[in-house]
Order: structure tokens, then sequence, then C-alpha cells
């Protein structure tokens, strides 16, 4: 797949506000957030969007998830709560070709999305 941002950062190229990281995911705090906590998990092998991940990428897909969950406990964030979000494709609002999961927390979110 192309490279994206998420790789550069990855790679260090260019700088972010790395919060978390292990041998499978990186997590930094989106440059334009959305909530008081805003943060990016994204795994270091790339899949472009959720529609192409495989079997292959199950166990891949489960550490990232449980990766996000695992921050958001560390950080108190989940007595309150929070919400994680992967966007797919242009109708889910997806811009950089990274599947990466959005954790949102720190205020109340709305339901349903705009
Ligand atoms: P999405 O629209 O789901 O693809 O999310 C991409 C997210 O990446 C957006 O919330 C952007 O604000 C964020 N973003 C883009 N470039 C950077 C960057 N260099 N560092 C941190 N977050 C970024």
């Amino acid at each position: 797949m192309a490279d994206t941002i998420f790789g550069k950062i990855i790679r260090r190229e260019i700088p972010a506000d790395i919060v978390y990281e292990d041998d499978d995911v990186l997590a930094f705090r989106d440059l334009n957030p959305q909530a008081p906590v805003h943060v990016l998990f994204v795994p270091k092998r790339a899949i472009a969007t959720l529609d192409e991940a495989g079997p292959g990428d199950a166990e891949l897909l489960g550490k990232l998830l449980l990766a996000t969950a695992a921050y958001a406990r560390e950080q108190g964030l989940a007595k309150d709560g929070y919400r994680t979000v992967i966007n797919c494709n242009e109708h889910g609002g997806q811009t950089v070709f990274h599947l990466h999961v959005h954790l949102l927390a720190g205020r109340r979110m709305h339901w349903p999305p705009g």
C-alpha cells in the first residue's frame, strides 16, 4: 500500500506526540482533537482500510483494540467512558489510509453521530 503520514510518524520521520508504543502498535495525539482526549492508535504494519483487513490481520486488530482499551483504563478514562471510531473510506470520513482507531474521551459523546 502507499505510504502515509502515519508511516512517517511510525518511522520517526516526522514528529508526533507519542503516548504509547509496543511491538505492534503506536499511539499519538491527534493534531486536530475532537475531544479533550483524542489519541490515534495505529498498527505498525499498515493496513489501508478496515475493508482491506483479512483473516491474517485478526491478531493485529485484536492487539490494536486491546491496546486502546488498556490505555483508556490506565488513563482513568474507562469509568466515565469513551468512544472508539474506525472510519472507512469516503463516506466513513477516512482521510489517512493507514487503518487507525480514534480514542475520544473527556466529554460526553453524542449519538447518533453526524
Ligand atoms: P481519519 O479521518 O479517520 O482518517 O483520521 C485521520 C486523523 O489523523 C484526523 O483526525 C487528523 O486530524 C489526524 N492527523 C492527520 N495528520 C496528523 C499528524 N501528522 N499527527 C497527528 N494526527 C494527524
